[in-house]
């Protein structure tokens, strides 16, 4: 079968040595399987925000929006709601989702909208040169914390899984397979899935040797339970020197926004109706 090719004219302008080129890569190739198995090209809708992760849209040869900072939820959930057949795939930074815009982060996993989040985690501000974000360390050197970030980071997954998110994962940019199995696998879930990349910024936070000395992928972890993915989710709390582990933590099946959505204003249009032919028979 002849492969689409997904590549443009757009000059990629990331520093040498960035995470966000797994991430290109390892979408590229998922895309082009699920094209190849029968997903039209079309049918895809990626949406970034505003940071360095948000050029990627630039890099792929795929419909795509580029939103305000902080915007990539409400954009994804109306693309989604006004046709539930697109697969919507966003892309976003830890300063963009984490920070800017976490309220509409924490309602779609509350909704359950059927999209797919990339969150470029690499607990930097890296388009703006090196700020702290919700995700920094204690204790994080940058330009507006020059003698130390004196907040503690938050722990995203296990915000998504209070929240209600049906399918919580985590990968890592030095690691192209993972990234691979965890896109495809949140992008073939029906119902809200996020992937927190840990992105390694070179430029301005560059945690390689860091990562590499305590990534690693879970086995004999049960998906399905909500509890042990809490607990896995506990285990580092992106602050402490701990092992950092890796793969789904969670996934569960409930109805989605867009389904709810749709049934409801279908009954609203139902009684509308009725109401409507009652009126016009004088009744
Ligand atoms: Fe990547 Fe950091 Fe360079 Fe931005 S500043 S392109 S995140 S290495």
């Amino acid at each position: 079968m002849e492969q689409i090719n997904l590549n443009t004219n757009a000059k990629n302008t990331w520093c040498i040595g960035c995470g966000n080129f797994a991430i290109l890569n390892a979408i590229r190739i998922v895309l082009k399987e699920l094209i190849a198995e029968g997903t039209p090209a079309e049918n895809f809708v990626l949406v970034s925000g505003i940071g360095c992760h948000a050029k990627i849209v630039d890099y792929i040869n795929i419909n795509s929006f580029y939103s305000l900072h902080g915007r990539v939820v409400p954009v994804a959930t109306a693309i989604k709601v006004a046709n539930p057949s697109l697969n919507v795939i966003c892309f976003s930074g830890d300063g963009d989702s984490y920070g800017e815009g976490l309220e509409h982060l924490l309602f779609a996993a509350k909704r359950n909208v059927d999209i797919t989040m990339i969150i470029h985690n690499n607990r930097v501000y890296g388009l703006t040169t090196g700020q702290f974000t919700p995700t920094s360390p204690s204790g994080f050197k940058g330009r507006s914390t020059p003698y130390g970030n004196p907040e503690h980071p938050f722990n995203p997954l296990e915000l998504m899984l209070a929240s209600g998110a049906s399918f919580v994962a985590r990968g890592f940019s030095h690691g192209i397979d993972l990234l691979k199995k965890l896109f495809k696998e949140a992008i073939l879930h029906k119902g809200f899935s996020i992937i927190d990349v840990l992105q390694v910024c070179v430029t301005f936070y560059n945690m390689y040797k860091y990562y590499d000395e305590r990534v690693y992928e879970m086995d004999n972890h049960n998906e399905l339970d909500f509890n042990q993915a809490l607990v896995k989710a506990k285990e580092w709390d992106y602050n402490t020197d701990t092992k950092i582990p890796l793969g789904i933590f969670y996934r569960t099946q409930k109805p989605t926004f867009e389904a709810n959505f749709h049934r409801l204003n279908k009954d609203v249009d139902r009684i509308n109706g009725v109401k409507e032919i009652l009126k016009n028979l004088n009744l």
